[in-house]
């Protein structure tokens, strides 16, 4: 039998998610759904990994839980197709969590180039709390409970899923194959591996406020859009400019599609063209950021609008989420159970166990 084809992916309930969700895996996921090759696909809402860095904050994971899902449903995911569940009520997830924790030392765990950055960025270099810190082996936990063999994230993930394919292949070596190793799944176009926020510094990311939120206004998103970083050594129009870390440059790259110029900038033919004029000279910051907002307004504007119909019934969304949790539970038990028999630890449905004792201890 053909290993069946299973995609998983999360976000944490931080915030709302923004415009580096939606290129760097938000989008793809609807694809992915749509074009209906999968066998299963499970989104969720990573609660208890925001709770590492937010402990003393509970109420805003709370808050923002419902928001996540809002902007799923507003993207375009179907509980239909996707069983979209949120991570602390599956507690089979904190039991694989914690086998894992042997397959996994400190300092492979220190070399992880995301954790360090997270580290530094929450300040936590002198004192780092354990669960924080072992928070990829608890997402390899979460990807293998389901059995996900493609899990669509950002570039920043890659750390993640190569820790988790380390410990699913530590996991099978020692107790024979049980687990299936994952593969990630990165957007194909470079903008949207790592989407800069607004400041261009850092990546878009919702700890640091640099965000263009998916279901903030139009008018908001018109005052970042203004306020966005360019290119500093672009003083006046005939200068030439540089479109490499032109932030306006990297969402273009991110959202446009030829078609747009037709509509909304018939000046170039695509966005070639555009930079090219750019990199000579002749062509104004305020065109170009014009242009952007049409742009992404054209991708945000439907998700907004989805966005308020669905908040219209917010009980409904919490029943389409235990409903997630229920069925996602079941696969995850499921899971473990093939786990525990692995790792020797299945003493009351082991059939052969008691007489094989009842043996051993006959003959002393
Ligand atoms: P936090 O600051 O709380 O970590 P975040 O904005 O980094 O929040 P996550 O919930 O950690 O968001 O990430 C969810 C998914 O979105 C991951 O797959 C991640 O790779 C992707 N992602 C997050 N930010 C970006 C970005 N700026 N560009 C591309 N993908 C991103
Ligand atoms: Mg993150």
């Amino acid at each position: 039998m053909a290993t069946p084809k299973i995609m998983l992916t999360g976000d944490r309930p931080t915030g709302r998610l923004h415009i580096g969700h939606y290129v760097g895996s938000l989008r793809r996921r609807v694809e992915l759904q749509n074009q209906g090759d999968f066998d299963k696909m499970f989104v969720f809402i990573a609660d208890a990994q925001a709770l590492t860095d937010n402990t003393d904050n509970p109420e805003k994971v709370r808050q923002n839980v419902i928001e996540v899902a809002l902007d799923y449903l507003a993207c375009g995911l179907d509980p239909e197709k996707v069983t979209i569940f949120i991570q602390s009520q599956i507690p089979e997830l904190c039991e694989l969590a914690f086998y894992f924790q042997n397959l996994v030392t400190v300092s492979r765990l220190q070399r992880n180039p995301t954790v360090k950055t997270e580290i530094g960025m929450r300040g936590f270099e002198g004192s780092i709390p354990v669960g924080f810190f072992t928070y990829p082996v608890s997402q390899a936990a979460d990807i293998a409970a389901f059995r996900a063999n493609v899990v669509p994230v950002g570039e920043d993930q890659r750390p993640m899923i190569e820790q988790a394919t380390e410990i699913v292949r530590r996991f099978n070596h020692i107790y024979g194959d049980t687990l299936i190793e994952p593969n990630i799944m990165l957007p194909d176009n470079q903008a949207c591996m790592r989407l800069p926020g607004i400041d261009g510094k850092a990546k878009m990311s919702k700890s640091l406020g640099n965000c263009i939120y998916l279901s903030e206004t139009a008018e908001e998103m018109g005052k970042k859009v203004k306020v966005m970083y360019t290119d500093p050594t672009h003083l006046s129009v005939n200068d030439p400019g540089h479109v490499e870390g032109n932030t306006v440059f990297t969402y273009l790259d991110a959202f446009c599609r030829d078609e747009h110029f037709g509509l909304y900038l018939p000046d170039y033919a695509n966005l070639d063209e555009m930079k090219a004029h750019y990199m000579r000279g002749g062509l104004g910051d305020v065109k170009c950021k014009k242009f952007l907002e049409k742009v992404l307004n054209e991708t945000l504007e439907p998700i907004r609008a989805r966005r308020l119909e669905f908040q219209k019934d917010i009980p409904a969304i919490y029943d389409m989420l235990r409903r997630g949790c229920e069925d996602a539970r079941a696969v995850a038990a499921d899971t473990l159970a093939d786990v525990r028999r692995a790792m020797k630890i299945n003493y009351f449905d082991d059939e052969a166990l008691i007489a094989e004792q009842v043996k051993r201890f006959a003959q002393d």
